[in-house]
Formats: C-alpha cells, sequence, structure tokens
C-alpha cells in the first residue's frame, strides 16, 4: 500500500521505503531502548525531512523526562516520524496520546519501543495511520470527548485485530541484530 505523503512535494512510500529509511536508525534507536532500561524513563526522537537533500535527520534525541511529553518537532508538514520507547511495562501498543500526537503532525510512521525480557527481545512496533477519513474522524471526536473506551478499542482492534474500525496499521518491527 502506498500513502502520498507531504503534498507539497508530492514524496510518496511504500511500506518498504518507509521500513528502509527507519533502520538507518537501528543504531540510535536501540540505544533509546538501552537508555529507557538504564533509567526507567521514556527516550524518544523525531525524524524530520530534508526537502532539499530528499532523506530524513534526527531532530533532537530526548533523553527522557518522566513521560517524554517534549519530543522536538519538526516544521509542519516535515515531520517524518517519532520514535520512543515504553518504559518497562509499558508495551510497543502506543497511547491515544501517541497517536494523536502522529495524526496531528501528519507523520508518515511511527513507532514504539517495547523493554524485552533479555536485551535481545527488546523490539518496536512501527506503524502507519490508515487512510480512510471515517477512524481518523471517529477516534479524533473521540478523544476530544474523553471517550477512553473508544479510543482505546480503535488502538487495541488495529494491533490486535485488523478490521474496519482501525486507526492503526502495524507496517513492520524491528529487532536488535
Ligand atoms: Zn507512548
Amino acid at each position: 500500500m502506498i500513502k502520498p505523503y507531504m503534498d507539497e512535494n508530492a514524496q510518496v512510500f511504500s511500506d518498504n521505503d518507509l521500513e528502509k529509511e527507519i533502520r538507518k536508525y537501528n543504531k540510535e534507536i536501540f540505544e533509546l531502548v538501552d537508555n529507557t532500561r538504564k533509567h526507567k524513563v521514556e527516550h524518544g526522537f523525531t525524524l524530520c525531512w530534508n526537502k532539499e537533500k530528499k532523506t530524513t535527520y534526527i531532530n533532537e534525541i530526548c533523553k527522557g523526562e518522566h513521560s517524554c511529553v517534549n519530543l522536538k518537532g519538526c516544521q509542519y508538514p516535515y515531520q517524518f516520524a517519532t520514535i520512543h520507547v515504553h518504559p518497562k511495562g509499558g508495551g510497543w501498543v502506543p497511547s491515544p496520546k501517541d497517536v494523536i500526537g502522529s495524526l496531528s503532525e501528519s507523520e508518515a510512521v511511527f513507532c514504539v519501543g517495547a523493554i524485552g525480557t533479555t536485551r535481545k527481545k527488546d523490539a518496536f512496533q512501527c506503524y502507519t495511520l490508515t487512510d480512510e477519513t471515517e477512524p481518523r474522524q471517529k477516534y479524533c471526536k473521540a478523544w476530544q470527548d474523553d471517550d477512553w473506551m473508544t479510543t482505546s478499542s480503535m488502538i487495541g482492534d488495529s494491533v490486535f485485530k485488523p478490521g474496519k474500525n482501525n486507526i492503526l496499521r502495524p507496517i513492520f518491527r524491528l529487532f536488535r541484530n
């Protein structure tokens, strides 16, 4: 499936392209996990799109406040991805706030890291938002209404039982290699 991205320059990425771009940062990505394990707070960074060079770059690595809310964003609409790790027990399912953040920046992809029982099992699940407007509108309304049941179920459904109501599409998973 191909998703148009950043209307202005009509850059288009396939799922494979997205994965390739994210894999460039494998080392930095798994450093986030190590730091999260060590300090028990979220760590993350954003990748911005450089229009001229047609490539991404790391904006700023967030060393982790209590919930790493201050990942530095990119100038709209050039936020390509956010990558962040939940501390132990958090898993790789995004929070409603993670999803809303991605929606509002129109990112191409975002990845959530989970701490494994061993370092070998540390992993990132990467997602993209579905293109359908209906789930997006439903999700935003539920978010505005503080309808936690709906926002949670639309994330859970997307991850565990793909169906019509999905807001997210899981696209690839990264493991330590
Ligand atoms: Zn999160």
